[in-house]
């Protein structure tokens, strides 16, 4: 809470006490109740239940008083306009060159632009970087039994990853390749506006949230990112070498269709 607008400067000891008060109370009416120590620290806690909210956590901490409200979401089509600008881009994007090099395609994302659910994956893999689609590989298809299991199906989400293009042998993406690629999965997510993000595993979790917390400590709290609320579960692919952890997965969603109104 350090060094925030409109709590500094000139007001004596009183009035930076009230203004204080006034920004706490609007940062709780804009569902953040605890506030991270310094820049980045540990993700923040929002208001109601286990609700936290790291990444841009810091940013909400330097917020003015007034937060401005966030702007009205564009039309469907404008929204389905913007992402095909934004998958050509990515089609044209040679800033890793070695993943550009061995790409069959690019994975830009697919789903609705409406879509009040997104996932957010790692990386494609061989099938696909064959087939340009996220998630339709073994991984692809434990995911779409998940999202059938939560009573809703893969035409009614949109899914997306990280990276856009395939790692060698599948390996984890690199800090660099990530950064590469975060204005085009956080662009991607901006224009959708999403009501809720479920990040699967690791990379995406960290990656969107921007902290190094592990996916055990990252489940089972709620986020915010922009206007979206987050939740962070396991990969499917973690899923296929540990099948226990479905279990851990299935509490998750509950979680998640309960905040959704989605009846199970
Ligand atoms: N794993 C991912 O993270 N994304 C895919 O698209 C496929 C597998």
């Amino acid at each position: 809470m350090d060094g925030n607008a409109g709590t500094s400067g000139t007001q004596g000891g009183g009035g930076r006490k009230r203004a204080l008060k006034q920004q706490l109370e609007s940062l709780a009416s804009a569902g953040v109740s605890d506030l991270p120590k310094r820049r980045g620290a540990k993700p923040q806690r929002a208001v109601g239940s286990s609700d936290a909210s790291p990444g841009r956590a810091a940013k909400v901490a330097h917020a003015p008083a007034a937060p401005a409200a966030p702007p009205p979401a564009a039309d469907a089509a404008t929204r389905i306009r913007s992402l095909d600008v934004l998958r050509e881009e990515v089609a044209a994007c040679r800033l890793c060159e070695p993943l550009a090099k061995a790409r069959t395609h690019t994975v830009f994302g697919v789903g609705p632009a409406t879509a009040r659910l997104c996932f957010l994956g790692e990386a494609p893999g061989a099938d696909e970087d064959a087939s340009g689609e996220p998630f339709v590989g073994r991984a692809g298809q434990l995911l779409t039994k998940i999202i059938e299991s939560c009573t809703l199906s893969r035409d009614e989400v949109y899914i997306l990853n990280v990276l856009k293009c395939r790692p060698p042998d599948n390996r984890r993406p690199q800090p660099d390749e990530t950064a590469n690629c975060r204005g085009y999965f956080e662009k991607q997510l901006e224009i959708i506006a999403p009501e809720f993000i479920c990040c699967l595993g690791t990379t995406a979790a960290q990656a969107l949230l921007q902290t190094d917390e592990t996916i055990g400590n990252l489940r089972k709290r709620w986020f915010s990112w922009k206007s979206s609320q987050v939740i962070c579960t396991y990969h499917p692919s973690y899923l296929l070498r540990n099948p226990p952890a479905k279990r851990d997965v299935w509490d998750d969603m509950k979680l998640l269709m309960a905040k959704m109104g989605v009846r199970l």
